[in-house]
């Protein structure tokens, strides 16, 4: 396997580098990028793309490991990254327990990412510099967003007004949710990030995201949205799964595949009943 695709956004020594992996690519949500500003990396990639990490990451000089949120695309080689460059990865505190012990992902997951693998790290810092005493060194402040996962951590370096968001961007629309995901507090942490003074966004199945704010008020303006007019519908006397044929269109392999895991009436659901407008 080969590296897919190769980014860089340029700005002297805090420019950002970024190359995406992934065994499948139907879609940003089957392939990863892996970021890296100076001698730091943020997020790990899923573990059966190593072989294609590994030779990326051997000649560089890697001495910090930031990961967002415990899930396998973003932590998965979080283990080798630590042998290989024999550094203690951050997570953030309420992801720290689940990577250590390990955790169970549906066979879809397997199948998209590999099995992550159990690692011992150290608790994320609200605030730390990174690449200190270098001219890439930057103050990164770690800014929770729980909905999307418990553990979510965004991380925002305010001098570069740039946001590394985890999972919470990927798409200005959203149409599905994972059975486990909260919409209350992902809109909620939505408006927390909008209110910070950024303007890149990198997202790592997305990208790189120049008008990034912008970005994040048209995915919030969206979910919304989805949320009124599920509720219009619900007024009408619509069920469920006719909202969601009527909003979303039926669901798709992905829901079987997943076991409804992964479903687009998981985001209807609690559009259903969103009351924070
Ligand atoms: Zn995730």
């Amino acid at each position: 396997m080969t590296v897919r695709k190769t980014y860089e956004y340029e700005n002297g020594p805090h420019s950002v580098y970024g190359f995406r992996t992934g065994r499948f690519d139907f879609g940003i949500n089957t392939t990863f990028i892996i970021y890296r500003i100076g001698e730091t990396l943020i997020d790990a990639g899923p573990t059966n793309q190593w072989s294609t990490i590994k030779r990326v990451l051997k000649p560089l000089t890697i001495n910090t490991l930031l990961i967002t949120h415990h899930h396998e695309d973003h932590s998965g080689n979080a283990n080798r990254i630590s042998k290989l460059k024999k550094l203690t990865p951050y997570a953030p505190k309420l992801g720290q327990e689940k990577l250590a012990k390990g955790y169970p992902t549906p066979l879809i997951q397997k199948i998209i990412w590999g099995s992550p693998l159990k690692v011992q790290t150290q608790t994320l810092p609200t605030e730390l510099v990174v690449n200190e005493n270098s001219p890439s060194a930057a103050k990164v402040v770690a800014i929770p967003t729980p909905g999307h996962a418990k553990d979510l951590t965004c991380l925002f370096l305010p001098e570069q007004k740039y946001l590394f968001s985890g999972d919470m961007y990927i798409s200005k629309s959203l149409k599905y949710l994972r059975a486990d995901e909260n919409l209350t507090q992902l809109i909620e942490s939505l408006r927390v990030l909008i209110a910070l003074d950024f303007e890149i966004l990198f997202c790592p199945h997305r990208g790189i995201v120049k008008e990034g704010k912008q970005a994040l008020e048209e995915k919030l303006e969206n979910l919304l949205n989805l949320c009124r007019q599920s509720q219009q519908l619900m007024a009408t006397g619509l069920d469920e799964s006719q909202i969601v044929n009527e909003l979303l269109g039926p669901e798709d392999g992905l829901a079987k595949l997943s076991k409804f895991n992964i479903s687009k009436g998981n985001l209807i659901r609690q559009a259903m009943t969103f009351n924070q407008y």
